[in-house]
């Protein structure tokens, strides 16, 4: 979902630096050298700067311990159930889903309120946790000029320098695109995953369908951080149709758990619009 940026990858590179094998796609990738608890302590390092930067968590228990169940339903199936998984909404009117390293994986108010069931919601939070599980976000941060050197000054043990950097990357994070390769290889695998945890597939291509219809109303910035999904539902429809068109039945939309747990809370917090 964000800037254009091919990964050319030579076995020179690869010999110098270190290559790990991906995940998901099995391909091997250039890769920061060090394992997923450094991912882990970097994301919860700079986690309260992003929150913040997203407007602080939406404050109605119900609502978060939904979300954060359904995030774990589907991570308990990803290729590394080991990470520090921890799914938040975030009071931000921006249309968008962010992942830090190490598994914090933060929703908007804004998307939230344009979701419709618990299958949309859980195509959103399986995508963020391919990102998560592939590295991504690490990946492009190995890429990013300076934001190496950011993320070993905010986990330094100079508070106020370390303070000042973890809301340098926060800011960064918020607005990261990932290349267009990484996200195909989150919205296939997140289906993966969702079938997995036992949610009708059909929620990734709503979610898709959603945004698309943002984007011709062009209500919203999503679009300068996220590729056009118009392809994007083309594929999911293929990947649907060739490896899931026998397991669709009885899988779970839930459109009412959603609106229990989710729309409804938003209506009747103290701060939502027209109150
Ligand atoms: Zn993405």
């Amino acid at each position: 979902m964000r800037k254009l940026m091919l990964l050319t990858i030579s076995i020179g590179l690869c010999l110098s630096f270190g290559c790990a094998a991906n995940p998901i796609t099995g391909e091997d990738e250039l890769m920061f050298d060090r394992d997923y608890h450094h991912d882990v302590n970097l994301g919860k390092e700079v986690a309260p700067q992003v929150e913040k930067e997203l407007k602080g968590r939406i404050k109605d228990q119900v609502l978060q311990d939904y979300i954060n169940g359904v995030g774990h339903k589907i991570a308990r199936f990803s290729h590394n159930p080991d990470f520090d998984f921890d799914f938040a909404a975030v009071n931000d009117k921006s249309i968008n889903a962010i992942s830090l390293p190490g598994g914090r994986i933060f929703i908007t108010k804004g998307l939230l309120l344009k979701l419709e069931s618990e299958s949309q919601l859980a195509g959103v939070l399986a995508h963020e946790t391919v990102h998560v599980v592939a590295r991504d976000t690490e990946n492009m941060m190995s890429k990013q000029a300076g934001m190496g050197a950011l993320f070993i000054l905010a986990a330094s043990q100079a508070k106020t320098q370390g303070e000042v950097a973890a809301a340098d990357i926060a800011l960064q994070l918020v607005t990261l695109q990932y290349s267009r390769e990484d996200e195909r290889t989150a919205d296939l695998g997140g289906i993966d995953y969702m079938v997995r945890a036992g949610y009708n597939p059909n929620g990734m291509v709503e979610t898709m369908q959603i945004l698309q219809k943002e984007e011709a109303s062009k209500s919203s910035d999503f679009f300068s951080t996220h590729p056009s999904p118009e392809n994007r539902i083309d594929y999911l429809r293929a990947r649907i149709q060739s490896h899931y068109s026998n397991s669709v039945a009885g899988t779970k939309v839930g459109q009412e758990d959603y609106r229990q747990n989710v729309l409804d809370r938003i209506k009747n917090l103290p701060d939502s619009p027209g109150k």
